[in-house]
């Protein structure tokens, strides 16, 4: 990186070590043009993306609501809260991973499908048919006979 008192481009790294638990690189540089020395910390970047909404407003990304909406599809269905707890972390996972500052809610809902479709097809189905919107009532339907037929072995 540049030096920081004559902005020459070129700095070595002169020592590193890990701080803050682990959390963070410390290094000390020095400027290869006028020997100055300074120091650098490097973190990872977990940011929550903010959401985009269908209204074109964002909004901070809400776990307590990714929670809440969760807990509702699966609502009286067989699935434990550990499960779900499981499913939030995927989510959130996959959008601090994606290194977005800022990610559609459309992405969001996609998710959230992809996640209820492995808990609880009931749950996925109800979900999707308010979320995605079906195109028409013979998509939903479809989708309903699909998930009524027994797995095939
Ligand atoms: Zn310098």
């Amino acid at each position: 990186m540049h030096c920081p008192f004559c902005s020459a481009d070129d700095t070595k790294v002169i020592d590193s070590r890990l701080v803050a638990n682990g959390d963070q690189i410390r290094r000390r540089r020095e400027c290869l043009s006028c020997h100055e020395r300074f120091t650098t910390y490097e973190v990872a970047e977990l940011l929550m993306p903010r959401v985009i909404k269908q209204d074109d407003s964002r909004e901070p990304f809400d776990e307590n609501k990714l929670r809440a909406g969760l807990h509702r599809a699966l609502e009286k269905r067989p699935v434990s809260a550990e499960a779900i707890e499981s499913s939030v972390n995927q989510i959130k996972h996959y959008l601090q991973s994606t290194g977005e500052r800022e990610i559609a809610a459309l992405v969001v809902g996609e998710k959230v499908m992809e996640q209820l479709r492995e808990l609880d097809e009931v749950a996925y189905v109800r979900f999707a048919s308010v979320y995605r919107r079906f195109k028409d009532i013979n998509e939903f339907r479809e989708e309903l006979d699909r998930l009524e037929k027994p797995a095939e072995v």
